[in-house]
C-alpha cells in the first residue's frame, strides 16, 4: 500500500491516501499546512479561566454527517451505513478501546471519551457508470459520475465508493477552500463496518482513521511517508515518534526513533484488528479544530455538556 500525501496543484487540497497494501511508492511534493494548535487549557492561570477550561473539556461537539454512496451495481444497505456511523461514535466515545489490549506504557495516554459525536443527517445513493475511482477524488464528487458534497463546511461529507488500490482519503484542514465540493472523507466500500467489511479493513476503522485526518491528525510518523525517518513527527506530544508507518500486525515491542512504536494507534495503517486507540494529545488536537475560530468549527451543529 502506498501512503501518499497528494497535493492537487490546482486546488491546493491535501488528500491523505491510506492504503492497505504493503507496497511503497514515491512521495509527491508536499506542502506542510500551516496550523495553529489551540490546546484548550494551555493558558489557564486564574480560577475563572480554569473553570472555563473545565467547561471546554466537557463540551460535546455534535457534527452532522452526510453519507454519499456512489455505486455501480447495487446500493448499500442503510443498516450497514447506520452501523458504521454508530461504530464511529462508539470509538469517539472511547467505547472501543480495550485497555487490556493496550501496551502498559501507553495506557495512561489513552484518550477515553473524545466527546465528538456524529449524527447521520442524510444518506444519498447514486449509480455511476464508473467501475472504480483512482487518484482524482474530484471525479467522485462530480455530478457527472458521483455526488457533490452537501453543505460543504457545515456537514461532514463521507463518500463510500470503490477506490482503486486505496482504503480511504481525507481532505486535511485548511487546504481545501470551504466552498470546494470535495471536502470530506472517502472510504472504500469494502471497509464499511463494523461487521460488514472484508479483508484486513473489516472492522469499520478506516472511517475512524480518515475522520482523524479530517480533524487534523497526521499518521504517527509525521508528514512525509512512508520514509519519514525520525526528523518529522505528527505534532502530538504523547504519540512516540516512529520512523515509518506500520502495516499488518507488527511484533509487540517494535521500536524506532529511540522508543517503542505506538503502531496500535488509529492513525496507523496496521490491520483493523490492531488499530485500537487514540491518545489524549490526539483528542486535544482534534477538538482544537472545533473551538471558536478553529479550522473545523463551522462543522459543529450543536454542543452539549457532559461531565
Ligand atoms: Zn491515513
Amino acid at each position: 500500500m502506498k501512503n501518499t500525501l497528494r497535493i492537487l496543484a490546482l486546488s491546493f487540497i491535501m488528500v491523505f491516501s491510506c492504503n492497505s497494501n504493503d507496497d511503497t511508492t514515491s512521495e509527491d511534493e508536499q506542502t506542510v499546512p500551516e496550523e495553529e494548535e489551540v490546546m484548550p487549557g494551555d493558558e489557564e492561570t486564574t480560577p475563572d479561566e480554569e473553570e472555563e477550561t473545565l467547561m471546554l473539556e466537557n463540551v460535546v461537539y455534535n457534527i452532522p454527517v452526510v453519507v454519499n454512496v456512489v455505486y455501480k451495481i447495487s446500493p448499500l444497505e442503510e443498516t450497514a451505513i447506520e452501523s458504521q456511523i454508530q461504530f464511529l461514535n462508539d470509538v469517539f466515545a472511547g467505547k472501543e478501546t480495550n485497555m487490556d489490549d493496550v501496551p502498559e506504557q501507553f495506557r495512561a495516554a489513552v484518550a477515553g471519551d473524545i466527546k465528538m459525536r456524529f449524527s447521520l443527517d442524510t444518506i444519498l445513493q447514486r449509480q455511476t457508470t464508473r467501475d472504480n475511482f483512482r487518484d482524482d477524488r474530484q471525479e467522485i464528487a462530480k455530478s457527472e459520475f458521483g455526488i457533490p458534497a452537501t453543505d460543504t463546511g457545515r456537514k461532514l461529507n463521507i463518500w463510500i465508493v470503490v477506490l482503486a488500490g486505496d482504503s480511504g482519503d481525507a481532505t486535511f484542514p485548511g487546504l481545501a477552500p470551504e466552498d470546494l465540493f470535495i471536502e470530506g472523507v472517502y472510504i472504500d466500500r469494502s471497509t464499511v463496518g463494523p461487521r460488514n467489511g472484508i479483508g484486513i479493513r473489516n472492522e469499520g476503522k478506516q472511517l475512524v482513521h480518515e475522520v482523524g485526518h479530517f480533524f487534523n491528525l497526521y499518521h504517527l510518523p509525521g508528514l512525509i511517508e512512508p520514509t519519514s525517518g525520525c526528523e518529522f513527527d505528527d505534532e502530538v506530544e504523547d504519540t512516540p515518534n516512529s520512523a515509518e508507518i506500520h502495516f499488518g500486525r507488527p511484533e509487540p515491542g517494535t521500536s524506532s526513533c529511540g522508543s517503542q512504536d505506538m503502531f496500535m494507534n488509529f492513525m496507523e495503517n496496521v490491520h483493523d484488528d490492531t488499530r485500537i486507540m487514540f491518545t489524549k494529545g490526539q483528542k486535544a488536537r482534534m477538538r482544537a479544530t472545533l473551538v471558536e475560530g478553529g479550522v473545523r468549527a463551522s462543522y459543529v451543529e450543536s454542543t452539549s455538556i457532559e461531565n
